[in-house]
C-alpha cells in the first residue's frame, strides 16, 4: 500500500521482515485489534472486514461469548492430557453428534489435521472392509489443506510438482461429473472425498443430482463418502451443514474454521460403524483440548441461540441481490454462492488490485483466483454492514472505469 507506515509500524514491520519466515506477501500493515465486523491496525486505521478471518471467525471479531469460556476454561483445567477424558470435551462431543446425524467425533487443531483424520479413517475401512483398498478420489478444483497428504489429495495445478514426491494413493476427476467419477471408482478405491461447495476453488456448487449419484455410487462400492465441511459447516451456507441442503449424508465429515470461531480447532465426524481406529493408530496432543473444547460449545450454542443459519441464509441472499442489480454495469461474469459464501467474476483479471484498493479504502474482500471476488463475512453481518461494505466496493470501482 502506498500509505506511508508511522514510526511504530514501521518498526514492527521491519522486525516481522526480519524473523517471520517468508510463505507470503503481506500488506504493511499490522492488525491490532478486532470487534464485530472491524479490524483495527497499529496506525488506527479500521477495516470492514468480508473475508473474517477466511472464514474462520463466524461469530466476528473477539465476541465475549469466547473470551468468557477462555477466562473460565483457563480458570478450570488449561490441559490434562489426550490420554484422559476431560469434561468439556465430552460435552463437546455430544453436542456435535446432537445436532448431526453422526455418532463419533476425533478433534484436532486445523482443518488440513482432521482431513488427515478422515483419511487415515477411509484407509482404515480399506484395510479392514475392502481388502487393502487405499485409494482416495478426490475432484478437481478442490481444497483440502497444506500437509503433505491434504495437498495430495487438493491437487491444485500450481502444487503439481511441489514438495515431490507426493503422497501416493491420491486421484482427481473433474468436479460435478458423474461418469468420471463412475469410471474412477475401483477396486483399490476406498473414499470419495469432496467439498460441497468449493470455497477456494472460488465458490463452486456441487450439483443435487451429482451428490445423489456419488451417493448411490458409494453404497454400490462400500466405498465411504466424505465431505470436508471446513469452509461450508457451522452455518455458513445457511444450514448448520451444507449436506443438509443435499438431502443425504456423507459417512465422515470433517469440521474447521467456523467451528472455533478463529480458536485453532477442528473435527472428525463419522457413524459408530466407522469407529474403526485401534488404540494408537491416531491421536494428537491437542485433541480434546480443553480450551479449544469450551470455545467450541460456547461458539456452537451463539450459532444455535443466535440462529446464525437463519442469518447467513438472509443476508447471503441479501448479497446475491444487490450483485445481480450491479452486474450488468460492472461487467460480472458469474454470481454464485450459498448463504455467506458468495463470489462473483470479474471481466478482467484484477481481484488483486481491488482487494488491494479496497483495503486502502478500509474494506476487506478477498480474491481466491484473479478473476474471482469471495465475500466470507462474519454470519452477524447485518444488512447495514453489507450496505457499507457495497458503498466502498462501488466507490472503488467507480474509479477504475
Ligand atoms: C481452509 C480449508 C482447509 C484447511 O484448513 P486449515 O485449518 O488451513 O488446515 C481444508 N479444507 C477446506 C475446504 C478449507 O476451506
Amino acid at each position: 500500500m502506498s500509505i506511508e507506515p508511522d514510526t511504530d509500524t514501521a518498526r514492527l514491520l521491519d522486525a516481522g521482515n526480519e524473523t517471520i519466515l517468508f510463505t507470503a506477501n503481506r500488506p504493511d500493515i499490522v492488525m491490532e485489534r478486532g470487534e464485530g465486523l472491524y479490524l483495527w491496525d497499529t496506525a488506527g486505521k479500521k477495516y470492514l472486514d468480508f473475508v473474517g478471518g477466511w472464514a474462520v471467525v463466524c461469530l466476528g471479531h473477539s465476541p465475549f461469548a469466547i473470551k468468557k469460556a477462555l477466562e473460565k476454561q483457563a480458570a478450570t483445567l488449561v490441559n490434562a492430557s489426550p490420554a484422559f477424558y476431560n469434561r468439556p470435551m465430552i460435552e463437546f462431543a455430544k453436542r456435535l453428534t446432537e445436532i448431526s446425524r453422526f455418532d463419533k467425533v476425533f478433534f484436532a487443531s486445523s482443518g488440513a489435521e482432521a482431513n488427515e483424520g478422515a483419511i487415515k479413517l477411509a484407509r482404515k475401512h480399506g484395510a479392514r472392509n475392502r481388502s487393502g483398498a487405499y485409494e482416495i478420489i478426490t475432484v478437481k478444483n478442490g481444497f483440502h489443506g497444506r500437509t503433505l497428504a491434504t495437498m495430495s489429495a487438493t491437487g491444485k495445478q500450481q502444487w503439481a510438482h511441489l514438495y515431490e514426491p507426493k503422497v501416493p494413493g491420491f486421484l482427481q476427476v473433474p468436479f460435478n461429473d458423474i461418469e468420471a467419477m463412475q469410471a474412477a471408482v475401483g477396486s483399490s478405491t476406498c473414499a470419495i472425498m469432496l467439498e460441497l461447495v468449493q470455497g477456494e476453488g472460488g465458490v463452486r456448487v456441487a450439483e443435487e443430482a451429482y451428490i445423489a449419484k456419488l451417493r448411490q455410487l458409494c453404497d454400490e462400492n462400500g466405498v465411504l463418502l466424505i465431505f470436508d465441511e471446513i469452509q461450508t459447516g457451522l452455518g455458513r451456507t445457511g444450514k448448520m451443514f451444507a449436506y443438509e441442503h443435499y438431502g443425504i449424508q456423507p459417512d465422515i465429515m470433517t469440521l474447521g474454521k467456523g467451528i472455533g470461531g478463529g480458536f485453532p480447532l477442528s473435527a472428525v465426524l463419522t457413524k459408530a460403524e466407522y469407529n474403526l481406529f485401534e488404540a494408537g493408530d491416531q491421536g494428537g496432543t491437542y485433541s480434546g483440548q480443553p480450551l479449544a473444547m469450551a470455545v467450541g460449545i460456547a461458539v456452537l450454542n451463539e450459532i444455535i441461540d443466535q440462529q446464525l443459519a437463519d442469518n447467513a441464509e438472509q443476508q447471503g441472499n441479501y448479497i446475491l441481490q444487490r450483485l445481480e442489480g450491479m452486474r450488468s454495469k460492472y461487467q460480472f461474469q458469474r454470481i454464485s454462492g450459498k448463504g455467506l459464501l458468495i463470489a462473483f467474476d470479474l471481466q478482467e483479471a484484477i481481484g488483486r488490485e481491488l482487494v488491494e484498493e479496497c483495503m486502502a479504502e478500509g474494506l476487506l474482500i478477498n480474491s481466491p483466483h484473479p478473476h474471482t471476488i469471495r465475500l466470507i463475512p462474519p454470519l452477524t453481518v447485518s444488512k447495514a454492514e453489507i450496505d457499507d461494505m457495497f458503498d466502498i466496493l462501488t466507490r472503488v470501482m467507480d474509479k477504475r472505469q
